[in-house]
């Protein structure tokens, strides 16, 4: 194997063991070289973190919306039965109230005052005023007059006899003669109808009036205020909750515990008093006039063509499932804060390592290999991070082996050419900078071939050798040495003037055949070109061929000295 084929083995070497430090690309995309490789798509860190979030938020949300729900059909429930029970008990206390009238009636029309006079009133000749009709007409006047101061809440007693004209009457509507139609003649025992008077609602009961004899004689008509009553239901009311209404047949609001102010004997719209009206009885939820959502019962009244309805506002009827739902909402949503900030303050320490050793990785991988991440566990990753900046540190010395190799003569151990050229731009650079000297001597054994021959080829390496660590020892630290190919060595003597390195050159001449002679080893010589920049050159091509030239005389002038070049 020659001197050349040597070198560039090695330098392929390296070249390709450099290239195995890269990162290797998948052949069907272009190679980036060394730029580093980004990571696309969601992190570690940001994946956990969704699963911790999502884990935390969903059990809590389905908790919430079960437990919502639970509750509120519970509620639903009870407020169904307690509706329920209080629109029986309200429809219930009206009826009485209602019945209580006609009982009255019953009894002021069975007062021999009202019967007797009544046959009376029918014995005198129709149209005649005959005084017998009159003072009967008066003690039924004074009758009921007396039945009114004695029950103020009947606001008008009249008596009619049975062609239907007043025969008396007590009172303070002043509508007595109005008193409706068909009540004045009643087609039955006894009949009752609610009827608004200048917009006040009053109730009208009617009652057949009989003699001894239980010939029909005549009508009485009551009519009664609902104050009582509203008194009744506004009392019952004060411990319940919502707001009781009831209706007349028109839909308006006969009375109303808490609502509508300034609209009583208005029209109610709503859906729950729509279905209190259209009879039966039920729960609803519903917006009310004022377009708030309301839970209600309603019922319609047996008679008199009314309605009840008691209706809670929905807001207020729901309040514990609607507390408990914004708790469970809260709550949720505060647990799951927490547990997504403790979520990320463990994911953050678990992946910084990975995120070291991310771009540890990316940055060997652009090529530095002086990279080391901090190991700040004992678990997989700490193991992993270890491994990989052993890794790394492994990779990084073997380069700078290779480059030392390549770098290196491998007989002498000596800079080879390679390397030579490097540190001579390096030198004359410096040279051309500082303006000093830059000498080379380039020295070569002579007759080598024939001491090959003599010796063999192993004792010629040795001897190869041996001139190298000879010319180590005896040069400067600062001085360059290598082997430049075959026998022959170049030497870089920086900040050396000619005539210096001239003297340099003699000396190591004479020095080796001295120390030879004084081991007694066999005597070999050294043939020394010598040239000097700038002077005798300003590149490195220009010096070596220069001092290749000076050594040219020294051989053709008989070998073993010293030539300068000229
Ligand atoms: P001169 O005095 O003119 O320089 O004669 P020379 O024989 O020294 O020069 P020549 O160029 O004729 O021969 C050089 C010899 O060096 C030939 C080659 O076999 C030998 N050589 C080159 N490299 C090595 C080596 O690495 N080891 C050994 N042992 N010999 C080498
Ligand atoms: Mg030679
Ligand atoms: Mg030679």
């Amino acid at each position: 194997m020659t001197e050349r084929s040597k070198s560039t083995d090695l330098e392929d070497l390296a070249a390709a063991t450099t290239g195995a430090l890269r990162i290797v690309e998948p052949a069907d995309e272009p190679a980036a070289d060394n730029a580093p490789l980004q990571r696309t798509g969601w992190s570690i860190r940001t994946k956990i973190l969704s699963l911790v979030v999502l884990s935390a938020l969903l059990p809590a949300a389905l908790v919430g919306v079960v437990s919502y729900l639970t509750a509120r059909s519970i509620q639903d429930e009870e407020l169904s039965e307690q509706l329920s029970t209080r629109i029986e008990v309200l429809e219930e206390q009206a009826d009485r109230y209602f019945d209580a009238r006609v009982d009255d009636a019953e009894v002021f029309a069975n007062s021999f005052v009202i019967s007797e006079s009544l046959d009376v009133w029918r014995a005198a000749p129709a149209g005649s005023d005959s005084r017998l009709a009159l003072e009967a007409g008066e003690r039924i006047g004074a009758y009921l007059a007396e039945v009114r101061d004695r029950y103020p809440l009947y606001r008008e007693l009249s008596v009619y006899d049975t062609s239907g004209a007043l025969v008396a009457g007590a009172g303070s509507t002043g509508q007595a003669e109005a008193a409706p139609a068909p009540l004045v003649q009643p087609s039955t025992e006894v009949e009752a109808e609610l009827e608004r008077v200048a917009g006040e609602p009053l109730f009208y009961v009617v009652q057949k009036v009989r003699n001894r004899t239980d010939d029909w004689v005549g009508s009485l008509v009551t009519a009664s205020t609902l104050d009582g009553l509203w008194l009744d239901l506004a009392n019952a009311q004060q411990q319940a909750r919502g707001r009781i209404v009831v209706l007349d047949g028109d839909g308006r609001a006969l009375f109303s515990s808490d609502l509508y102010p300034g609209t009583a004997a208005a029209e109610i719209d709503s859906e729950g008093a729509r279905l209190a009206l259209a009879g039966g009885f039920g729960i609803a939820e519903y917006p009310d006039q004022s377009g708030e959502q309301m839970v209600g019962a309603y019922l319609a009244g047996k008679n008199l063509g009314i309605g009840f309805l008691i209706e809670i506002a929905s807001d207020e009827a729901f309040a514990v499932s609607h507390r408990l739902r914004d708790f469970t909402l809260l709550s949720s949503l505060l647990a799951a804060g927490l547990i997504a900030g403790l979520g990320f303050w463990v994911v953050v320490g678990l992946t910084r390592p990975i995120a070291a050793l991310t771009s540890g990785a990316s940055e060997a991988s652009a090529g530095n290999l002086t990279v080391q991440i901090p190991v700040s566990s004992n678990d997989e990753i700490g193991h992993l991070s270890r491994v990989f900046n052993r890794m790394v540190s492994s990779l990084h010395e073997s380069r700078v082996e290779l480059q030392r190799l390549s770098n290196t003569d491998e007989l002498t151990g000596l800079h080879n050419r390679r390397q030579l050229a490097r540190l001579f731009e390096i030198e004359i650079e410096r040279s051309r900078r500082t303006g000093r000297p830059l000498s080379v001597l380039m020295i070569d054994i002579d007759h080598f071939k024939s001491f090959n021959d003599t010796f063999g080829h192993l004792e010629g390496d040795a001897l190869l050798r041996r001139l190298g660590s000879f010319l180590t020892q005896e040069l400067r630290a600062t001085d360059v040495l290598a082997r430049y190919g075959g026998e022959e060595f170049i030497v870089l003597l920086p900040d050396t003037a000619n005539k210096d390195a001239e003297q340099l050159a003699e000396r190591l001449r004479q020095e080796f055949i001295d120390q030879r002679r004084a081991s007694a080893d066999p005597e070999v010589t050294l043939s020394i070109g010598i040239a000097t920049g700038p002077g005798d050159g300003k590149t490195r091509d220009q010096l070596v061929a220069a001092a290749d030239s000076a050594l040219y005389d020294a051989k053709r002038d008989g070998r073993n000295r010293v030539c300068v070049a000229v």
